[in-house]
């Protein structure tokens, strides 16, 4: 019988190929299995190895970002996990707007951070949310009335048989929370092109603090989670809603709806996804008969049902 690790190792450094690797170091909810192979790719040619490898293999491949949207099975996830490293970032000066092109995995946090010593605004919105550029376009993520698509100009992405594709804006089909590639699940984002406004430094820093600020006082972030754990169901705001059905604090395992913030569910200590899955199905149950209302999860379960 083949032995994978020792062929994923023919190509990729061995401190990058981790046999049973524990998902929860790899998400910020700190929950999850072993995931069989966890596959760090720094080079489009080692990415295209481990994409050939699954094939060959008929070995399932799950592509993680930061892991910050992610609820892993306690029973782990088969296959590989692969997250991409691949560094690539360029700033083009335009006459009125500037164009980053930038790796899908940077993290947005740092990417913010970037375009404020580079002078260039409309990216602050996104210091503060801890994914990477890939797993931001996948979720169309934003923040105070911003989000991806009101920044992206086009993005590159890897099918399986390691041929390159382009989407332009419009074909990314963003909506709220989602994309294209919402469907698209067995590609890999590559690199996505931003634009950007020229700006004032002061101006950039000061929204950027503003924000970090907002976030510090009003979130959880002492205690491991997934940011907001449900959807915003149109003008309703799920967390109001959740705190107004008398939540907060409400406990299954070590799994519990935060007291600071009831749309974040917050991991205690030593939760299990079996934990989080119940207290949301009963989050979602009491929404349902105190307020009529039906709340989607925002938080994406990935591995072995
Ligand atoms: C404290 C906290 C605050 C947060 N605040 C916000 C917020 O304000 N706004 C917001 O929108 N979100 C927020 N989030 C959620 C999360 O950070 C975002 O959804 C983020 O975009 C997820 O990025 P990630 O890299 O962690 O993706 P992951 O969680 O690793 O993955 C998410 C999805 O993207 C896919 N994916 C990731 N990278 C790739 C790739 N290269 N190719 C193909 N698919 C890929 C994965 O397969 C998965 O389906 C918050 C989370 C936390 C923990």
């Amino acid at each position: 019988m083949i032995d994978i690790y020792k062929e994923l190792q023919k190509r990729i450094e061995k401190r990058r190929v981790l046999k049973d690797e524990n998902m929860r170091n790899h998400t910020s909810f700190k929950i999850g299995g072993l995931a069989d192979f966890f596959v760090i790719v720094q080079e489009i040619e080692e990415l295209k190895f481990v994409l050939d490898i699954a094939e060959k293999y008929a070995i399932p491949l799950t592509v993680i970002g930061n892991g910050t949207n992610l609820l892993v099975s306690d029973k782990g996830i088969r296959g590989i996990v692969l997250k991409i490293e691949i560094s690539n970032l360029k700033v083009i000066r335009k006459k009125d707007k500037a164009e980053i092109t930038i790796s899908s995995g940077y993290a947005v946090g740092k990417l913010a951070n970037l375009a404020y010593k580079e002078e260039l605004t409309g990216l602050e919105f996104l210091s503060g949310i801890p994914g990477s550029v890939g797993g931001a376009i996948r979720m169309n993520a934003g923040a105070y009335g911003k989000e991806m698509k009101d920044i992206v100009i086009s993005t590159k992405y890897m099918e399986k048989n390691g041929k390159i594709k382009k989407l332009n804006l419009e074909e990314h089909m963003f909506s709220y929370r989602s994309s294209i590639f919402s469907e698209m699940k067995d590609v890999i984002i590559l690199e996505t092109v931003l634009e950007a406004g020229y700006g004032n430094k002061e101006e950039i820093k000061e929204k950027i603090d503003e924000y970090r600020n907002k976030r510090i006082e009003t979130q959880p972030l002492e205690l491991p989670n997934a940011g907001s754990t449900f959807k915003r169901k149109g003008d309703i705001i799920t967390a109001k809603v959740i705190d107004e059905c008398g939540l907060k604090g409400y406990r299954i395992g070590d799994a519990a709806v935060s007291e600071k913030h009831a749309g974040f569910v917050v991991n205690l200590g030593n939760a299990t996804a079996k934990d989080v899955l119940e207290l949301t199905d009963y989050i979602k149950e009491t929404v349902k008969k105190k307020k009529g209302i039906e709340i989607e999860l925002e938080v994406l379960f990935v591995g072995e049902k």
